[in-house]
């Protein structure tokens, strides 16, 4: 394994430690659209939160369980897009769907900075079975997005 490779093995167990944004939380008098997620196939779980206030993405808070790659990845997510525009996150969103699909094969540079610590997440693109894993708080938040939209609307 490359120093690289060991640095981003530390960043995704650390995230799955630290699971920043665990613990629903009741945002307030904002809009708040919630998703439930599962991936069968690995036994992961997370319901995921969310409050919009206008077109900023002010709150994110989830619950999980499953393996360390879901329950990191979703903790990347939350640090990442809470305070952010929706535009912005929705830029995120899609940077990580491109690195999930890049089989392992770094993106560019503007990519990579708006991912931070998501980019630790390269080398799942090489395991389709794992992907599953890194895309499901990614899923959640995109529902929890579409839905808290519609109580806005
Ligand atoms: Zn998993």
């Amino acid at each position: 394994m490359s120093s690289l490779e060991q640095m981003y093995q530390q960043v995704i167990m650390d995230h799955a430690r630290a699971g920043h944004g665990r613990g629903l939380k009741d945002p307030g008098l904002i809009h708040v659209g919630e998703s439930h997620q599962v991936n069968t196939t690995c036994g992961d779980e997370i319901r995921l939160r969310v409050g919009l206030d206008g077109d900023t993405v002010s709150s994110v808070s989830w619950e999980g369980q499953g393996c360390s790659i879901s329950q990191a990845s979703v903790s990347v997510l939350s640090e990442l897009v809470e305070g952010e525009s929706l535009a912005t996150a929705e830029e995120t969103m899609e940077a990580f769907r491109e690195l999930m699909q890049s089989k392992g094969e770094p993106l560019d540079d503007d990519r990579e900075d708006l991912l931070g610590d998501a980019t630790a997440f390269v080398g799942v693109g090489k395991y389709p079975a794992r992907i599953k894993c890194a895309m499901l708080g990614w899923s959640a938040f995109k529902d929890a997005v579409i839905r808290a939209g519609k109580d806005q609307a």
